[in-house]
């Protein structure tokens, strides 16, 4: 069962939230203090948190930042104020969707469902948890979410992680930066693609040996990039 946290200082929708919940299946634990929410957060582990952005003792924007600085998961942040979602927006906290008050609970049910299947699928859960991704010099371990370049480690950001591992999962096959910023960003989320230009840029310089002659991530002119196996 999938296991949400919600940080809320209002128990009436707190209670709410996590009443559409569990009536669609997830499994909640609701938090209504900042300092006791991200504490739970960063003690168990969840596949997704629904975060009040005004909350006492440590705020929504402190706890964002703090749960990326260690994981990915996503974070769905729910505001009063639409200026709110314009400053988180603006801090780039990498909260992955953002929701205002008063809102429909089955939206919000249908977004949680939404970035679960997504990290679902990125993380490739549906793959034993073991595996591995050699391909010539370059391995990635999913597990443990490491990349050796001829069994060198080199570090990757958590997106980078992801474009990557999302690339090698599905070979030979040719995304436009749309569907890769869908994929890897969500839909809902703030950005554009020129982002998607960026991680593969990224992603050259550290496991090509000559950038401009890529021998994993190819460009197809007109169309995207295609992981080359
Ligand atoms: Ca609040």
């Amino acid at each position: 069962m999938k296991k949400i946290l919600i940080i809320e200082d209002e128990p009436s929708i707190a209670e709410l939230e996590r009443d559409y919940l569990e009536i669609n299946g997830f499994s909640v634990i609701i938090e209504n203090s900042g300092d006791t929410g991200l504490k739970k957060a960063k003690s168990e582990e969840f596949d997704l948190i629904i975060l009040d952005l005004m909350l006492p003792k440590v705020d929504g924007f402190e706890i964002c930042r703090q749960i990326r600085s260690d994981c990915d998961i996503p974070i769905l942040m729910v505001s009063a104020k639409k200026e709110d979602i314009d400053k988180i927006r603006g801090l780039g906290l990498g909260a992955d969707d953002y929701i205002t008050k008063p809102f429909s609970p089955s939206e919000l049910v249908a977004r949680v469902k939404a970035h679960i299947a997504r990290y679902d699928r990125l993380r490739g859960n549906n793959l034993p948890r073991n595996e591995e991704i050699s391909i010539r010099g370059l391995r990635i371990d999913k597990a443990s979410r490491r990349v050796y370049i001829n069994d060198r480690e080199v570090i990757f950001t958590t997106r980078e992680f992801d474009l990557l591992l999302f690339l090698a999962l599905n070979p030979n096959r040719v995304f436009s930066k749309d569907e890769l910023f869908e994929k890897i960003w969500g839909m809902d989320s703030m950005g554009d693609i020129a982002t998607v230009t960026v991680h593969i840029k990224k992603l050259r310089e550290k496991i090509e040996v000559d950038t401009s002659n890529p021998q994993y991530i190819e460009t197809i002119w007109g169309a995207g990039y295609r992981f080359k196996v």
